[in-house]
């Protein structure tokens, strides 16, 4: 039976509506900037990588080879020893965490979870789904972990591996937790065992090209990093990659006869298409073009901070960050503008949001009623 006339007038006005909100996204880490529509001819296709990325299946209908090569992207790009890596295209930031710690979970089965107050909220579920005993450590006020409480925290546990989540960029605040100085914490303590998810959803993408580096990747002491495919790079379909050291996955590694394949990722069928997605922004942006959208996003952070000072805000943002902080505006402005409030509410400057977005948020701001507070 073909769309009614109806059916179709729905859809047109769901279209309508879907361009109006995304011109005005303001609140949310998503870029809006891709273009695939050469990828549109691979959505007449069922695609689905089943199983491991590197592992061939006797389905044949995927595209695990661009696939490996995000992964092997990725794994540059978080500086992993060479050939020493393993990962998979996620469908976003919150599969790759829990598939991380499952890892972690499986090397170390009696360790204890350390994550900040700040932590995302996938963390905290996945600790439950895994049924690992969470130590939340308190954040400093900007968002960054607390180090001295860490390591008053695994002080008190210190006969128990160690499972640190590293925040690279928390939801709120964009606060980089150093990765470094937790693993440090551990040393001191002579906690021998020890595993440090990286959870980069949403800097990793960028956090390489900051000056100063935040200490976040495998150079710097992580076992794995996650990091969302839809926020800086841009997809229209949510997704992620989880990269981790190699010899994690081989552990939690089970063949599964039918499939041909292995049993290494979190569901069965997986996406074949945001693969083509990613592999599509890294070879049309390339390492510097990505580093070129960072650094124009950095600048328009900058000129957001500017201009709500400029008009009386007391705005900020944490160092490098594309996250910009302000008192919660009057409900109106936080609906139109999709700002996520807590305590406060934020902006944040992905790519496709420009200097004429700012303005006119600024100017919504401003005439609005005097901001009431979350
Ligand atoms: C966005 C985000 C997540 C979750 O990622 P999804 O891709 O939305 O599943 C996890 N952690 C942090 C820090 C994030 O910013």
């Amino acid at each position: 039976m073909p769309l009614t006339a109806d059916d179709h007038r729905r859809l047109q006005s769901l279209r309508e509506h879907l361009a109006e909100a995304t011109e005005v996204l303001a609140g949310y880490p998503i870029a809006r900037d891709f273009d695939i529509q050469a990828l549109a001819p691979f959505l007449d296709f069922p695609l689905n990588n089943l199983g491991d990325p590197g592992v061939p299946s006797t389905y044949r209908i995927g595209t695990q080879a661009f696939e490996r090569e995000v992964v092997d992207f990725m794994a540059a790009h978080f500086r992993a020893p060479g050939g020493g890596a393993w990962g998979y295209v996620t469908h976003g930031g919150s599969e790759a965490n829990l598939h991380a710690l499952y890892l972690a979970r499986e090397r170390f089965p009696d360790g204890v979870l350390y994550a900040s107050e700040a932590s995302h909220y996938s963390i905290v579920k996945s600790a439950r789904i895994l049924g690992l005993p969470l130590v939340r450590v308190r954040a400093q006020p900007h968002g960054e972990i607390d180090y001295g409480h860490l390591e008053a925290c695994l002080r008190r546990n210190r006969h128990r591996p160690a499972l640190l989540v590293a925040n690279i960029g928390t939801t709120m605040t964009e606060a980089r937790d150093d990765a470094g100085a937790m693993l440090w914490a551990c040393r001191a303590l002579g906690i021998e065992r020890r595993h440090l998810h990286s959870d980069a959803a949403l800097c990793g993408a960028y956090a390489p090209f900051l000056t100063p580096r935040p200490s976040f990747d495998f150079e710097d002491g992580a076992g794995s990093v996650a990091v969302s495919g839809h926020k800086f790079f841009g997809s229209p379909i949510p997704c992620g990659v989880m990269v981790a050291r190699k010899d994690l996955v081989d552990a939690v590694a089970a063949e599964v006869g039918y499939t041909g394949s292995v049993d290494t990722t979190l569901t069965g069928s997986r996406n074949g298409f945001t693969p083509l997605v990613l592999w599509h922004a890294l070879r049309t942006w390339g390492v510097e073009g990505l580093r070129a959208r960072a650094m124009h996003a950095l600048d328009t952070a900058a000129y957001a901070v500017d201009r709500l000072r400029g008009a009386g805000i007391p705005a900020w943002r944490n160092e490098n960050a594309l996250t910009v902080v302000f008192p919660a505006p009057d409900g109106r402005v936080r609906a139109k503008w999709q700002l996520a409030t807590q305590d406060a509410s934020h902006l944040i400057v992905m790519p496709g949001l420009e200097r004429h977005h700012v303005d006119a948020l600024v100017e919504d701001l401003v005439r609005s009623p005097v901001p009431v507070g979350a």
